[in-house]
C-alpha cells in the first residue's frame, strides 16, 4: 500500500505512526522539531513524545479512574506510549510517571528502528500536497502558525480557537438539588432545546459579599511570557471582572433575573450561578462564565461556596491556556475525518481532547482508523462506554448545540452513565457513601469489556 503521511510526531503522531506500521501500512512522519531554526514554544528537545511539562500519565488504577482506564484500552490495543511509559516508569504511588528523557528516547528509537517508518525532520507550512491521499495532523496545542492559518482559510473563522477559555465542569450527580433547581432564564429553550438544561444555584447578600471577597484574595496562576493570552471581552476571568468592581458580577454572568426560585418564589435572590448541560448524557454541567485563572485549588474551595455546590465534584476545573484546536462536533466526522477536506484526519490535543493520555488514545485510534481505510477494510471507533469511545463522542457528537465546545480530559461523566449499585459481587449491602465509587467500577468493567469486544473484532 502506499504510504500514510502523520505530520507531528507528539504524543499522538507517534502513537498513530506506530498503529499505522503495526497494521502493514508504511508511515512517513513529518516532525518541524529538528530543523535547525524551528521550535515550539513550550518543547526542549528534538526527541518524539516529548513531554512539555509534567512527567505523569497521571493515576493508573483502571478499577476507579478515567485515565486509568484509558491507560487499560490503550495497553489492550499495543499502545507504544503505553508500552515505553510502563518500560521507563518512577515511583509515584498510585500514578503512572516516566523518566521523560527514557521515555522520549525509547519512542523515537522503536519508530526509528521499524522498516516501515520514516521520520523526516521538516515543517508542513500549508494544506498538504493533493498526492497524499492519506494525512494525520497531530501537529497539537502549538501547532505551527502557517499550518494553523492554512487550516483556518479552510475551514473558516471560528473553526479554529488559539486560546482555550475554560469554566469548571461538575458532575451532574453532586449537586444539591434542594437548594438548586432547573429552569432557563425566562424559561427560555435551552441547547438541544431543553428549558431545564440551565441549573440555578442562589445566593443571598452575605453570600455573594464572602464569594466575591474570595475570589478577589484567592491565589491567580500566572501567565507564561509567551503565552500573552489576549482577554476578550465576553470571556474575561470571574475574578477579573470581580475587580473591575464588586457589582459586576452581579450584573453580568451572576445576575438573578429572569428566574423564579420554586422553594421561595417570593424572595429575590441577590445573584445567581448558573450551570448549563455539557453533554448529550446530562452528566455534566459547566459554569456559565466562570472561565478563570485562580489556582486549582483555591478554585475547588471558592466555588463549593456556592450554594448548592457544596459537595460539587469537578469533571474540569477552570483554566486559560494558549491551545490551537479545532471546532470538532462541527469540522470532524465520525472517522475523524475533515468535512471538508476527508484526505485530512486530526488527532490529538487539536481535536479538542487535553492531556498527555487523551492525545495518545486519540492518535491511536486515527491510526487505525487510517490504516483500516488504506487496506479497505471498515473500521468504526469503539462504543461510547469505553474511554476511547467516550472521547471520540466528546470531540464529534456528544458536545450539546449552542454551548461552546472546549477541550476536555476524559472522565466518568463523558461515559453512558449507570445506576449506582446497592449491592456487592456478594450480595453484601453497599453503604450511600460508597455508591459512587462502586458505580465506577461498574463503569469500568462495561468499557474493558466492550472495548476487548471491539478489538476482537476488527484483530
Ligand atoms: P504535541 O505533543 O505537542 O505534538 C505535536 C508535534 O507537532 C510537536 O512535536 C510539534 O513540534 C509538531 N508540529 C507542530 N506544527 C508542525 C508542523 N506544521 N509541521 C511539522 N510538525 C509540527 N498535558 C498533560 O497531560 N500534562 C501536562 O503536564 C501538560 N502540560 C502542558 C504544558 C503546556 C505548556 C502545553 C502547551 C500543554 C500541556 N499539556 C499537558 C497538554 C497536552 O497534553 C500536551 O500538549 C500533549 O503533548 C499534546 O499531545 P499532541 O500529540 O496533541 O501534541
Amino acid at each position: 500500500p502506499s504510504p500514510i503521511h502523520v505530520i507531528g510526531g507528539g504524543l499522538a503522531g507517534s502513537e498513530a505512526a506506530w498503529q499505522i506500521a503495526r497494521a502493514g501500512v508504511p508511515v512517513i512522519l513529518h516532525e518541524m522539531r529538528g530543523v535547525p531554526g524551528i521550535k515550539t514554544d513550550a518543547h526542549q528537545t528534538d526527541g518524539l513524545a516529548e513531554l512539555v511539562c509534567s512527567n505523569s500519565f497521571r493515576s493508573d488504577d483502571w478499577e476507579y479512574n478515567a485515565v486509568g482506564l484509558l491507560h487499560a484500552e490503550m495497553r489492550a490495543l499495543d499502545s507504544i506510549i503505553l508500552s515505553c511509559g510502563d518500560a521507563h516508569q518512577v515511583p509515584a504511588g498510585g500514578a503512572l510517571a516516566v523518566d521523560r528523557e527514557g521515555f522520549s528516547e525509547a519512542v523515537t528509537a522503536r519508530l526509528m528502528a521499524h522498516a516501515l517508518i520514516t521520520v523526516v525532520r521538516e515543517e508542513i507550512a500549508g494544506i498538504p500536497p493533493e498526492d497524499w491521499d492519506s494525512v494525520i495532523v497531530a501537529t497539537g496545542p502549538l501547532t505551527s502558525a502557517a499550518l494553523a492559518d492554512a487550516i483556518l482559510t479552510t475551514t473558516g473563522e471560528e473553526s479554529l480557537s488559539f486560546f482555550d477559555a475554560i469554566a469548571p465542569i461538575i458532575h451532574a450527580d453532586s449537586i444539591n438539588f434542594d437548594i438548586a433547581w432547573r429552569q432557563s432564564r425566562y424559561d427560555k429553550e435551552g441547547p438541544g432545546g431543553d428549558a431545564a438544561a440551565y441549573v440555578n444555584c442562589p445566593m443571598d447578600k452575605a453570600q455573594y459579599d464572602a464569594f466575591i471577597d474570595a475570589l478577589l484574595a484567592g491565589p491567580k496562576t500566572e501567565f507564561k511570557e509567551w503565552e500573552n493570552v489576549p482577554y476578550f471581552d465576553g470571556c474575561l476571568p470571574i475574578e477579573v471582572m470581580a475587580e473591575r468592581g464588586r457589582e459586576t458580577l452581579r450584573h453580568g454572568p451572576m445576575k438573578p433575573v429572569g428566574l423564579t426560585n420554586p422553594r421561595d418564589p417570593m424572595v429575590k435572590a441577590h445573584a445567581i450561578v448558573q450551570l448549563r448541560q455539557d453533554n448529550a448524557l446530562g452528566t455534566l454541567f459547566n459554569m456559565v462564565g466562570f472561565q478563570t485563572k485562580l489556582k486549582y485549588g483555591a478554585q475547588t474551595d471558592i466555588f463549593r461556596m456556592i450554594p448548592g455546590l457544596e459537595s460539587a465534584q469537578f469533571a474540569r476545573l477552570g483554566g486559560l491556556h494558549r491551545n490551537t484546536f479545532l471546532n470538532s462536533p462541527k469540522l470532524l466526522d465520525r472517522q475523524l475525518r475533515l468535512k471538508a477536506l476527508p484526505r485530512l484526519r486530526f488527532a490529538g490535543q487539536v481535536t479538542g481532547v487535553e492531556g498527555y493520555v487523551e492525545s495518545a488514545a486519540l492518535g491511536l485510534l486515527t491510526g487505525r482508523l487510517a490504516a483500516a481505510e488504506r487496506l479497505g477494510r471498515d473500521l468504526t471507533p469503539p462504543p461510547p462506554e469505553t474511554a476511547i469511545g467516550a472521547l471520540v463522542e466528546h470531540i464529534t457528537g456528544g458536545h450539546m448545540e449552542g454551548s461552546k465546545f472546549q477541550p476536555m480530559n476524559i472522565n466518568y461523566g463523558l461515559l453512558p452513565p449507570l445506576e449506582a449499585p446497592r449491592v456487592d459481587d456478594d450480595g453484601k449491602k453497599i453503604p450511600p457513601k460508597d455508591r459512587g465509587r462502586a458505580k465506577k467500577r461498574l463503569m469500568s468493567l462495561r468499557a474493558i469489556e466492550s472495548l476487548k469486544a471491539w478489538r476482537d473484532a476488527v484483530e
